[in-house]
């Protein structure tokens, strides 16, 4: 299943996307459904979202909304991809030693077709096209060999940058967190619906310009190595976000940062894909 949030006639629901459209699934689930909760009890939901037959709009009629609006947690690892290691080393980054692990804040969440604003404060913002992995149930002490079992689904995320932040919060908190900085979506594929997420091709264009290609197969530490690792330490939850690290191909190495005007697009596949313009920063 592909799971969406959508707006069309001014309200938002939760929608299954079929090919080039979407079944609002308000009848299966009620009105002020939150896919945190869908997420949740969706073993239980599943039959009937499945079997449900409604009325469906044409996807570009309507506007997508970030899936998950409200996760108790957006993570995201740094340095995860052995070609953007190495290329971070050039730069004079160490390549580190155990998982690099940060927070975004999530109200940096930003829908997968809406503007991301190049703040006044900052004139090295950059691009990372990444897998999110969204968490399908309560977990702690999750071994490697079942990992994939927590996973309810994925989806994209650009792991918007401010690189001339990064330095100023030693968590990198700052810098991966400016307003519109974590775009995500278009939607959740389910995990049934993904053969092998260690193998799934990930692309990002700006302008046009093919600038990251990779596979995640080149990923340092995997994302069940990651989900091991984050639940020593703390509870994973329903609609929690992993972003799982960005491959080689970055502005950084080459200085060609993201100016307005700029249009990225994203894509892996088989998840979508999602199309942002960069816009100057307006203060109301
Ligand atoms: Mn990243």
């Amino acid at each position: 299943m592909k799971l969406a949030r959508f707006t069309t006639s001014g309200r938002t629901r939760i929608g299954k996307v079929i090919d080039e459209h979407i079944v609002d699934l308000t009848p299966v689930l009620g009105e002020d459904a939150s896919m945190r909760r869908v997420i949740a009890d969706l073993d239980a939901l599943r039959p009937a979202i499945e079997a449900f037959q409604g009325p469906a709009y044409a996807l570009a009629d309507v506007r997508l909304e970030v899936p998950v609006p409200d996760p108790q947690k957006f993570l995201a690892i740094g340095l995860n991809y052995q070609k953007h290691a190495e290329e971070a080393k050039l730069a004079g980054i160490a390549i580190p030693t155990s998982q690099l692990w940060f927070n975004k804040q999530a109200s940096c969440l930003n829908a997968p077709f809406d503007p991301v604003v190049k703040p006044d404060d900052s004139d090295k913002m950059d691009y990372e096209i990444e897998l999110g992995v969204v968490i399908g149930r309560r977990c702690r002490h999750v071994a490697r060999e079942t990992a994939r079992s927590v996973i309810a689904g994925y989806l994209i995320v650009n792991d918007v940058s401010a690189r001339d932040w990064l330095p100023k919060s030693p968590t990198f908190t700052l810098g991966k967190s400016f307003d519109t900085h974590g775009p995500a979506g278009p939607w959740i594929t389910t995990d049934d619906e993904v053969p092998d997420p260690l193998d799934l091709g990930m692309r990002l264009w700006v302008n046009g310009e093919l600038r990251q290609n990779d596979r995640t197969n080149d990923m340092i530490y995997d994302i069940y190595d990651q989900i091991a690792h984050l639940t020593t330490v703390m509870t994973l939850m329903p609609g929690d976000i992993i972003a799982t690290g960005t491959p080689s191909g970055i502005g950084a190495p080459t200085g060609r940062f993201l100016v307005p005007g700029d249009l990225m697009r994203l894509e892996i596949d088989g998840l979508g894909a999602m199309e942002a313009s960069v816009v100057a920063e307006t203060r109301s």
